[in-house]
């Protein structure tokens, strides 16, 4: 079957702001709800639908990805329930709280089974710092992460054995308590999360020693992280569920890593170009010479062309940083300066004092000159 636009699905325009996205998800959702058309295969496709358009759409990364490239844009991202493998369990697991005062006002959706909470374990940030060459080429990093990890001793249950953990006697099991009261409309039913378990559904008699009944236990793990060539500081990596377990079982939360930039001694990112400010002395801007030029891997020769002006930009092209998807390089942009010194022995200034007299000095400007406009640009860009 042919996908539906997300815009379409929602009925929201191209530029519906967050909330009103929210609001056509919940409309729609509530419309095509399970428990309000039970069997219709139609109605349970359509309540898919939405929740895989509002997964994307409400998700800034997501959307722009899908604003850009369509669905094509969307196969093999990370996270998500990734379209029709999806259930209609993992809907509620993943947006149940959007839905939850419209049930409670509503009654009647007393699906048990359906509404039991599932508990996710929370995010964990990480710093990772990286030099250019790190940033160059690519980083294999290994940190170590506090986190909270399954309990082994129970896996994860919180429970001393299997014939600790029964069904709650209040929800039996369902994570739910429903309460029929009499009004003067008639009967109204409520469904509220079971009090007793908390919504899990099971109760514990006997605790892990281990866990104290969490089902969690704090560790440290070494985490590796393979890091793209080309990203930047303040950039953000998701790994999906690397962060801390859930209590009692679970989904896992995620591992959220933020690059931060190391400074290099003498070259200026500048986006995927490195700036290298250079200064020659007066002879050599005038005779021509050969510098070192300091790339990230190593130092390049490069010619300087007699009479060399100041303010000229060589480009050293490929030599700057990777694409973060991996297409070209920048450049690595050489800003020449003339080195004017400020004092000088008599016999230098005698011998300024004598060129000042010939004619070569004699300045005659060159209005197609590059370079001027070539570093005024990056005044203005
Ligand atoms: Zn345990
Ligand atoms: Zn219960």
């Amino acid at each position: 079957m042919e996908k539906r636009d997300y815009y379409e699905v929602l009925g929201v325009s191209k530029n519906a702001s967050k909330e009103e996205i929210k609001k056509a998800y919940r409309k729609q959702a509530l419309k095509y709800h399970p428990d309000k058309n039970p069997g219709d295969k139609k109605a349970e496709e359509r309540f898919k639908e939405a929740a895989e358009a509002y997964e994307v759409l409400s998700n800034d990364e997501k959307r722009s990805r899908y604003d850009r490239f369509g669905h094509a844009g969307m196969s093999g991202s990370s996270g998500g329930f990734g379209g029709s493998g999806m259930t209609v369990e993992d809907i509620f697991a993943s947006f149940g709280d959007i839905f939850g005062d419209a049930f409670g006002g509503f009654g009647g959706f007393t699906s048990g089974r359906r509404s039991r909470r599932v508990n996710k374990g929370t995010n964990l940030r990480v710093k990772v710092k990286l030099n250019l060459n790190e940033i160059s080429g690519g980083a294999e990093k290994k940190i170590k992460v506090k986190k909270y990890d399954t309990c082994t001793a129970c896996g994860g249950t919180g429970a001393a054995d299997s014939n600790s953990i029964s069904n709650c006697p209040t929800c039996h099991g369902t994570g739910q308590v429903t309460r029929v009261t009499n009004t003067l409309l008639g009967q109204m039913q409520t469904s509220s999360i079971c009090p007793s378990c908390g919504g899990e559904g099971k109760t514990i008699t006997r605790k892990c020693a281990q866990c104290y009944g969490e089902g969690i236990v704090q560790k440290e793990e070494i985490i590796k992280i393979n890091i793209p060539a080309g990203v930047g500081k303040g950039m953000q990596m998701t790994l999906s569920g690397k962060g801390n377990a859930a209590r009692r079982g679970g989904v896992n939360g995620d591992l959220l890593v933020v690059i931060e930039e190391e400074e290099h001694p003498e070259l200026i990112r500048e986006g995927n170009d490195l700036i290298y400010n250079l200064f020659i002395s007066i002879p050599d801007a005038i005779l021509g010479t050969y510098v070192e030029i300091p790339t990230v891997e190593n130092n390049v020769k490069i010619k300087i062309e007699p009479g060399t002006q100041p303010g000229k930009i060589l480009r050293l092209r490929g030599k700057g940083l990777p694409e973060v998807n991996g297409y070209g390089r920048g450049d690595i942009l050489v800003n020449v300066n003339v080195w004017i010194p400020k004092n000088m022995t008599k016999e230098e200034s005698r011998i300024i004092e004598k060129l000042k007299e010939s004619g070569s000095f004699i300045p005659r400007p060159d209005k197609n000159d590059k370079g001027f406009f070539e570093r005024m640009r990056g005044y203005f860009d």
